[in-house]
């Protein structure tokens, strides 16, 4: 008898690991070209222009969503979405009230533009971002109005001083990256089928910068911009991951089309 309770116990356990679900979209969240000059300290660019794209993600997890990067303000800049994000979100059958988490890579303008319609979501942050934000005066870049629901301590906000494990169950992390910003993160995502997918925020703003670690001139340090591109190296290697450079076109193809999910 105790052993058909075990046994049922068991069975039960295993159901709801092989239950469990995660996929992930990408979101078209602007795009129009950049001058690559600005992205190499060390003159490595000679061209002028490079096609550039801004990218938001949806993890589904099971019943839970969180959102990774929300792309600049629709109509703020010329390289905006004209296409806001609770719509996309819309088309694949995500509710803006129903996202339990939302990350940032950073706190610029061009991650953080559309957070205000995320209302019920807890707001995961590199804490050395938060503070920049919550500075008097804010530090520079920082997009102080796309937080002010959550800096007026309306919302959740989880200032992240370590990786955080997002489900408790090894699928989702996000990862400490800084040196863009203070506080930059990136997110790894494990699936089951794709394996593992890092996207990297702005560690690399174009495959050149990750391929040779080629550091903006404008990041706000240089020798933690080149230990965030080799710990990415090290977990590309290591567990095989999918690498993502978010802001470069050619890495799109990498992830399904919207409204198709990697899993
Ligand atoms: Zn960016």
């Amino acid at each position: 008898m105790k052993s058909g309770i075990m046994l049922a116990l068991g069975a039960l356990f295993s159901l709801s690991a092989a239950a469990q679900e995660v996929t992930l979209t990408r979101l078209e969240c602007g795009n129009g070209p950049n001058d690559p000059r600005r992205f190499s300290d060390a003159f490595a660019y000679t061209e002028t222009s490079m096609p550039f794209t801004f990218s938001c993600y949806v993890i589904k997890h099971d019943a839970d969503v969180m959102v990774w990067d929300t792309g600049y303000l629709p109509g703020s800049a010329p390289n905006a979405t004209n296409k806001p994000l609770v719509d996309l979100l819309k088309q694949i059958n995500v509710d803006p009230d129903q996202v339990k988490y939302v990350g940032i890579s950073h706190f610029h303008a061009d991650h953080t533009g559309q957070l205000v319609p995320l209302k019920n979501a807890t707001l995961l942050i590199g804490k050395n971002d938060w503070d920049g934000i919550n500075a008097n005066p804010p530090m520079g870049g920082a997009n102080v109005k796309g937080f002010s629901e959550w800096i007026s301590e309306k919302r959740k906000v989880e200032p992240l001083t370590a990786d955080k494990d997002v489900f408790g169950d090894g699928t989702v992390w996000v990862l400490r990256a800084p040196g863009h910003t203070p506080g930059h993160s990136m997110l790894l995502v494990r699936l089951k089928e794709k394996g593992p997918v890092v996207l990297v925020g702005d560690a690399a703003h174009f495959r050149e910068n990750y391929d040779h670690e080629r550091v903006p001139g404008f990041n706000f340090d240089r020798a933690q911009t080149i230990a965030s591109i080799q710990r990415i190296k090290q977990i590309e290697k290591n567990i095989k991951a999918t690498v993502i450079i978010q802001h470069d076109p050619r890495d799109i193809g990498k992830l399904p089309a919207f409204p198709a999910a990697a899993k």
